[in-house]
């Protein structure tokens, strides 16, 4: 009898256990930062960081930003790096192998950054900051840049980064391979020459346009919400558009000065 006794209170403690296991689970889950400050190639102007660096990603994180952007491209040994341009180090990305391009560290001394690495430090004891994962066109063409886009989903997919990440591009082949791989995924498109209405119908979640295409076409703003569509706009730096932006509603807004936008959505939201 003493055994049995001994049985349940290690059922009653085990119990117990998973109790409190129960929050600290649901404490994982994303709470995205309140505010519509996305850090464009993460928080690096101020600190003199370089753009796409993990200093830059992991400032934005400190400065609570609601997303930080970045860019990804691959090598010629298809390797995922986080690069702006089609070039690096005088090199060309897409002809260059990882080894060629890693052999020139980041102004900071940061060794060149690979996706993985990058999603490794944005999962990192941060669940307020969305990883806006912008895949870059691949100069090579379509076919390349939609194996660009099944390498990136896979990688995320198994380093179970989805629910921090947004997916943006220019190009519309990879925004639809993405929908067709992670058909919850939000997704927005950059290049402004699409209408919420055509988006939508291509089950296209978001827009995200340079703020003058807003000015060509004030009446996308209106339609987008009616739509359901997410908001936002690139790359605003200075306060009057900023402002303007704020007073339409956007639910994103692409900046090098995340601290200035931090400031102005903190006055409005008191
Ligand atoms: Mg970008």
């Amino acid at each position: 009898m003493p055994y049995f006794h001994f049985m349940i209170r290690c059922f009653l403690l085990l119990l117990l256990f998973a109790s409190c296991a129960g929050p600290r689970r649901a404490a994982q889950a994303p709470s995205f930062a309140d505010n519509p400050v996305v850090a464009h190639r993460g928080a690096f102007k101020k600190n003199g960081f370089p753009e796409n660096s993990i200093a830059a990603l992991r400032e934005a994180i400190r400065l609570g930003c609601t997303g930080s952007e970045f860019d990804v491209r691959m090598s010629a040994d298809d390797s995922l790096i986080i690069n702006h341009d089609p070039h690096y180090a005088k090199l060309d990305v897409e002809q260059s192998t990882f080894a060629q391009l890693a052999a020139t560290p980041l102004s900071n001394g940061e060794p060149l950054p690979t996706l993985r690495q990058y999603l490794t430090e944005g999962l990192r004891q941060n669940r307020a900051t969305r990883l806006v994962l912008e895949i870059k066109p691949s100069p090579a063409g379509a076919e390349r840049g939609r194996r660009i886009a099944d390498k990136v989903v896979a990688l995320v997919k198994e380093m179970k980064a989805e629910p921090m990440v947004v997916y943006i591009s220019f190009d519309y082949g990879i925004v639809k391979r993405v929908l067709e791989l992670a058909p919850q995924a939000p997704v927005q498109y950059l290049n402004g020459d699409k209408s919420p209405t055509q988006l939508r119908a291509d089950g296209v979640g978001g827009l995200d346009y340079h703020f003058s295409v807003f000015k060509l076409h004030p009446e996308w703003i209106a339609s987008a919400k009616q739509q359901g569509l997410i908001l936002n706009a690139w790359t605003v730096n200075d306060r009057p558009t900023m402002q303007a932006l704020l007073d339409s509603g956007f639910h994103f807004i692409t900046t090098n000065e995340p601290e200035l936008l931090l400031e102005l959505s903190r006055v409005r939201g008191e």
